[in-house]
């Protein structure tokens, strides 16, 4: 599953239309949607009159989120599982999950791939109706380790499923959480009050560690379609169960917290903290 740094890359590349064209300015003509039921809201006849030539003018993230700032209203994807983004000339051939296209100015098309058919996308007036219940963005200068620590605080629950949480915090998934908790040298299954202020700090700078790594290596491609990134070359811990740890050469471990596959290594992670 696409998680904030690939997100983000799919958006700056959109933005910036490195090797394509920028999407900002460019205008939707009609849309082809082959799965109703990524349309998430509203209904699909009102989405398809609403996005008719309305203009893109900016793509930011919130969380997991693509937020297309339209020249009216605002458009909102979801990846979910398997999604993909990208824009292509109506010349390239029609990739085969590629179920809903939007149709751009000069031919371009904005073509979203999405073989398990999970991803969502929203026509809102505020973009708030559909984000309101996300936590802060990790890597916001405003995040800082005392914002952290003090919601760790507020919660009795074991780090790795309130790190899954979107409304404890936004953007991360099953493997930026796993390596940030190596980053921090915390076990996934450590209650969060129980926390000292010093492992709170380290959790702090392994979670924005984990997802700065992910972003320099546009984030990574793993049993999903999204294309360009290598990240999944630097795993520390995440699916290398078996392999040695790379900083302690202790074989990591696989275990299943909160019905979530969770990859550690017992030498850096030790059950036992205090
Ligand atoms: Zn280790």
């Amino acid at each position: 599953m696409p998680e904030l740094p690939e997100v983000e890359t799919i958006a700056q590349r959109l933005r910036e239309g490195r090797e394509t064209h920028p999407l900002p300015g460019m205008k939707i003509l009609r849309t082809s949607l082959q799965w109703p039921r990524h349309i998430q809201k509203p209904s699909l006849s009102t989405f398809r009159r609403r996005i008719k030539n309305r203009q893109v003018v900016d793509i930011g993230r919130r969380g997991k989120f693509l937020v297309f700032t339209l020249d009216e209203d605002y458009m909102l994807i979801h990846l979910r599982m398997s999604g993909d983004l990208y824009l292509q000339t109506a010349s390239e051939p029609r990739g085969p999950y590629e179920h809903t296209i939007f149709y751009l100015e000069d031919d371009w098309q904005l073509r979203f791939s999405d073989s398990r058919k999970f991803g969502r996308i929203y026509y809102v007036q505020d973009p708030e109706e559909v984000l309101s219940h996300l936590g802060p963005e990790p890597l916001d200068p405003e995040f800082t380790a005392e914002k952290l620590t003090n919601r760790l605080w507020k919660h009795r629950r074991m780090l790795k499923p309130l790190l899954l949480d979107q409304r404890f915090i936004a953007g991360l998934g099953n493997i930026y959480v796993d390596e940030a908790l190596h980053y921090a040298g915390l076990h996934p299954q450590v209650q969060s009050n129980t926390l000292s202020n010093h492992q709170a700090q380290k959790l702090w700078g392994g979670i924005r560690t984990a997802l700065e790594k992910g972003l320099v290596h546009n984030g990574a491609s793993i049993d999903w379609v999204y294309r360009g990134g290598n990240f999944q070359n630097e795993f520390r811990v995440y699916q290398r169960t078996g392999e040695p740890c790379p900083v302690c050469s202790t074989p990591i471990e696989r275990i299943v917290v909160g019905q979530r596959g969770t990859h550690f290594c017992p030498g850096c992670q030790p059950e036992k903290h205090l």
